[in-house]
């Protein structure tokens, strides 16, 4: 049985005082760890300050990391640094850094590496273009992307990766893939990685579906076979909707 694991996005948004005020309300709400994983993924500045305040059942993590341990890299963020902090998760290869930033599968797959280096889980996040689900090459994509993501990592590794399967055109838009469409990709994915690594670590590794995820669709989707788990942005921010949707099997 995979655990279902709710991840929070906060992206560039938030103080310190309502990250706080978030986690006071939240801690006490969320699932117990045995049930589900939960884990808010915030910016860098907040980390310290929410590490420092998480409750029993809450997790936290970081959006994005350099993969290399230290040096001249003004600006950036070492999986060393997070680690230090105390942070257990990293979002990698957000579609947001891949388009804006100039995130590439090969900065991608150096960063997984790093962050098992570092004892941080990644959740590493694959998902096509709206031209690429119209022109029908949405699973040439995501194939690609997972195994270059994954590339150089021992099974045991790969069963420790979240896989987030985002579709570009599902985020922030408001409009949710079907529960059918996300998990026939997510299904996919699974499937991509039994190619490569095999059915026992397929079976144990988690994918979550991300892409306007909300109170009122979470457990529509979570109802899915292939779907472990769901990356939230814009509904994560809100602790009463996110309380709500970790507990989505309630
Ligand atoms: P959204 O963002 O829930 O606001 O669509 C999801 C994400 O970018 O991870």
């Amino acid at each position: 049985m995979r655990k279902p694991i709710i991840a929070g996005n906060w992206k560039m948004y938030k103080t310190r005082d309502e990250a706080l005020q978030f986690i006071y309300t939240v801690n006490q709400a969320v699932p117990s760890i045995d049930e589900v994983e939960t884990v808010i993924c915030a910016p860098a500045v907040l980390l310290r300050c929410l590490v420092k305040r998480q409750g029993d059942h809450l997790k936290i993590g970081a959006q994005n990391m350099h993969f290399e341990e230290k040096g001249a890299y003004t600006g950036e963020v070492s999986p060393f640094l997070l680690k230090d902090t105390g942070v257990q998760y990293v979002i990698i290869g957000h579609s947001e850094r891949r388009e804006m930033f100039n995130e590439t599968d090969e900065s991608v797959n150096k960063k997984v590496h790093a962050a098992f280096k570092y004892d941080l889980t990644p959740i590493v996040c694959v998902g096509e273009k709206l031209q690429e689900r119209e022109n029908g090459t949405t699973n040439v994509i995501v194939d690609a992307q997972t195994v270059k993501a994954l590339s150089g990592l021992t099974k045991e590794q790969v069963k420790k990766v979240v896989v987030a399967y985002e579709p570009i055109w599902a985020i922030g838009t408001g409009r949710t893939a079907t529960a059918e469409i996300a998990n026939e990709t997510c299904g996919y994915i699974r499937s991509v990685i039994e190619r490569v690594y095999g059915k026992e670590v397929a079976d144990e590794v988690r994918v979550q579906y991300g892409g306007s995820v909300k109170p009122n669709n979470i457990k529509e989707l979570m109802a899915q076979e292939h779907i472990d788990g769901a990356l939230i942005g814009g509904a994560s921010l809100e602790a009463e909707a996110f309380i709500t949707m970790t507990n989505f099997n309630k």
